[in-house]
């Protein structure tokens, strides 16, 4: 077994997710609650990556994301992978995809915004995908994605 199925190799049914950037993984844990879930989970950090220098890798023993839950992870790391484990075969890779609009999800950069002095909901109307360009519903102020805060 080569070096790279053992990194993902090991639960027999789930998710793994793979080419996540390095300080990126457990920002990707937070967004999909990992800690609410009642499954196994295990967060390989700063591994080796050709395509991106340093990765890293979650495991979640039988669990599936929804494509919901999917799109959301476009905020922080649009290039991973999720590698959909049955039978301790990879039987699909899902991209992420950046979905239109971005509700609750991350917070406004205006400090004068409604949503950041208000208890409400953000939502965000994703402009320009390849770009990453967000702009607020409600301020108008159009962001980069790189550079909003999770909530
Ligand atoms: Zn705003």
């Amino acid at each position: 077994m080569g070096k790279k199925e053992l990194q993902v190799a090991a639960i027999e049914n789930g998710t793994v997710i793979d080419h996540i950037p390095a300080n990126k993984t457990y920002e990707v844990a937070k967004l999909l609650r990992l800690h609410d879930l009642d499954a196994q989970v295990t967060i390989g950090y700063n591994l080796p990556s050709s395509k991106i220098g340093k990765k890293g890798i979650i495991k979640i023993a039988n669990k599936f994301f929804t494509d919901e839950e999917i799109s959301k992870l476009s905020v922080i790391a649009p290039k991973i992978i999720l590698n959909i484990i049955r039978d301790y075969e990879v039987v699909e890779k899902k991209t992420v995809e950046t979905p239109g609009e971005l509700r609750g999800i991350v917070k406004c950069n205006n400090p004068k915004c409604i949503t950041n002095n208000e208890p409400m909901q953000t939502i965000f109307n994703v402009i320009e995908k390849n770009k990453g360009i967000l702009k607020c519903h409600y301020c108008d102020i159009e962001q980069d994605i790189s550079e909003v805060e999770l909530i």
